[in-house]
C-alpha cells in the first residue's frame, strides 16, 4: 500500500489506521476495541482443543501467551499499515528484534547488521547472540552494497538494518541491501521504528520482515512498552531447504507438521512459526492492556507524524543557524548528505529524531541537557512530548567508546526527539538553554569575558 493506494477493502492509510482489524464487539456492540483481560479461552470440545494445538484451527484462541483478541487487532492493523501478510506482537521492541531473528538463526549461524543501529540492538547482537553461538558482522559503510556483500558468509541467515538509523539519521538504500541479501538467499529484516509505515514501508522496497518498537511512534504516548514483527510472507524458505531446517523439518521427531510445506503457499510459514514456536516457548507476550493503548495510538499515527516532521524541520533549521551548534545530523535538512535517499524513500519526511554536536564539548552538553524545561531528559523517542538525551552517557553507555563511535555516537552528541507541541515554544526552550550554557561556561571560565 503506497500513499495513494489502498488495502483489500479499498481503504487509504488514514482509514486503515482507524479501522483495520476491528469491528463492533458481536456480543456487546462495544465500538472501541475492548481489553480482553483474560489468560485463557474455553474450548468447545476436546476435538476443538486438539485442533488449536496442532494448528489445524488458526482462528481460535487458547492462551494469551500465544494470542489475544485485543492484541490481534493491533497486529492486523500494523500488518495492513506496513502492507505485510501477518504480524506478531511482543512485549517490547527488544523481544521483537530478538525473536524475529531467532526465527531465522540458530547456533553456528551468522548475522550481518548495519553498525548504525539502536544501542540495545548492538548489545543484543554483540553479547547475547554471541553467548548462544550466533556471530555478527557489522557493516560500517551502509551505503556501499559491496560492503554488505563482503560481510556475507555461507552461514549467514539474515541481514539486519534500520530504515532510518539511530541516532545519526542515516537513511538506508533498502532496495540495494535487499538485492544483496536475496542474491545470497537470505531475508532482509528492517527495524522501521524511527520511520513508521507512514513515512516508508520497507516491504514495498524489497525487505522481507519489518520489526518495530511500538513503544515509540506507533503508540506515540510514551505510556506502553511493546514490539511487533511484520512478515511479507514472500521469502522462499523452500528454495534451499537444507538452509532452513526450522521451516522444512519437523520441530520434534515424529511430528507431521512442517512450516514451509504446510503453510508456505499461504504466506504464513514465518509468522506462524514465530507465534507457535518462539512466542509459545520463550513467552515474551505483550499484555492486552498495552495492546489496547497501542491501538489508541495507531488511530492518530499519520496526524502525529505530520506534526512531528513539520516541527523537526523547523528545529533542525533553527539549530543549523545557531552559533553554539557545531553540526546538525538530520536527514530532513536540504543540506544533508542523505538528501538523495530521502527523496527516494521518505517523500513525506525524515522523521523527528535529530542530533547535534554542541560547541563547548562534554561540559556544555551536560549543562544544556539540564537547562531545558519543556524538553524532558529521558531515554525514549517517539513521544508526543519533546525529549532530550546525551547518548554517550546513557543509551549507548553499555558500549565501549570505540563501539560508540562505530554506532555514530560522539561524546558531544545530543539527541532530540521532537514532539508535537508548538515549535515556537520548543525554540524558546532551546534558546533559554543555550543562553544558560553560555552563562555557565562564562562563570566557570578562567578568563571571564567581563575582565
Ligand atoms: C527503542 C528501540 C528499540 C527497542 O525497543 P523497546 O520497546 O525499548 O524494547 C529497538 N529499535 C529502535 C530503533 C528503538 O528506538
Amino acid at each position: 500500500m503506497t500513499a495513494h493506494e489502498h488495502n483489500a477493502e479499498g481503504w487509504h492509510f488514514d482509514t486503515v489506521q482507524v479501522h483495520a482489524g476491528a469491528s463492533p464487539d458481536p456480543t456487546t456492540g462495544a465500538r472501541a476495541t475492548p481489553i480482553f483481560q483474560t489468560t485463557s479461552y474455553v474450548y468447545e470440545s476436546s476435538q476443538a482443543a486438539s485442533d488449536i494445538f496442532t494448528l489445524q484451527d488458526l482462528g481460535s484462541y487458547s492462551y494469551t501467551r500465544t494470542g489475544n483478541p485485543t492484541t490481534s487487532v493491533a497486529e492486523q492493523r500494523i500488518a495492513e499499515l506496513e502492507g505485510g501478510r501477518a504480524a506478531v506482537a511482543f512485549a517490547s521492541g527488544q523481544s521483537a528484534t530478538t525473536f524475529a531473528l531467532l526465527n531465522l538463526l540458530r547456533s553456528g549461524d551468522h548475522l550481518v547488521s548495519s553498525s548504525n543501529v539502536y544501542g540495545g540492538t548492538t548489545g543484543l547482537f554483540l553479547r547475547r547472540f554471541a553467548e548462544i553461538g550466533i556471530s555478527t558482522t557489522f557493516v560500517d559503510d551502509i551505503h556501499d552494497p559491496e560492503a554488505w556483500a563482503a560481510a556475507i558468509t555461507p552461514r549467514t541467515r539474515a541481514v539486519f538494518a534500520e530504515s532510518i538509523g539511530n541516532p545519526l539519521g542515516s537513511v538506508l538504500d533498502i532496495r540495494a541491501v535487499a538485492d544483496v541479501a536475496h542474491a545470497a538467499g537470505v531475508p532482509l529484516v528492517i527495524d522501521n521504528t524511527l520511520a513508521t509505515p507512514y513515512l516508508v514501508r520497507p516491504l514495498e522496497h524489497g525487505a522481507d520482515i519489518v520489526v518495530h518498537s511500538t513503544t515509540k511512534f506507533l503508540a506515540g504516548h510514551g505510556a506502553a512498552i511493546g514490539g511487533v514483527v511484520v512478515d511479507n510472507g514472500t521469502f522462499d524458505f523452500g528454495a534451499e531447504p537444507e538452509k532452513w531446517p526450522g521451516f522444512n523439518e519437523p520441530d520434534q521427531p515424529g511430528e507431521a507438521l512442517r512450516y514451509w510445506p504446510d503453510f508456505g503457499a499461504r504466506g504464513i510459514a514465518y509468522s506462524l512459526r514465530l507465534r507457535a514456536n518462539l512466542l509459545r516457548d520463550y513467552g515474551a507476550a505483550v499484555s492486552p492492556f498495552n495492546s489496547f493503548l497501542l491501538i489508541l495510538g495507531l488511530e492518530t499515527l499519520s496526524l502525529r507524524i505530520r506534526q512531528h516532521v513539520q516541527n523537526a524541520k523547523t528545529i533542525a533549521a533553527y539549530l543549523e543557524s545557531h552559533p553554539q551548534v557545531e553540526a546538525v545530523h538530520y536527514a530532513g535538512l536540504p543540506t544533508s548528505p542523505e538528501a538523495e535517499r530521502v527523496a527516494a524513500y521518505l517523500p513525506n519526511g525524515a522523521g523527528s529524531i535529530l542530533s547535534f554536536d554542541i560547541v563547548g564539548g562534554l561540559e556544555a552538553g551536560r549543562a544544556f541537557v539540564e537547562s531545558l524545561d519543556l524538553f524532558s531528559h529521558l531515554a525514549n523517542i517517539g513521544d508526543v512530548r519533546s525529549l532530550v538525551i546525551h547518548p554517550a552517557s546513557t543509551t549507548h553507555s553499555q558500549l565501549s567508546e570505540a563501539e560508540q563511535r562505530r554506532s555514530g555516537v560522539s561524546p558531544t552528541l545530543i539527541r532530540l526527539s521532537i514532539g508535537i507541541e508548538d515549535a515556537r515554544d520548543l525554540i524558546t526552550d532551546l534558546d533559554t538553554a543555550f543562553a544558560r550554557v553560555n552563562a555557565t561556561v562564562a562563570s566557570t571560565s578562567h578568563h571571564p569575558q567581563h575582565s
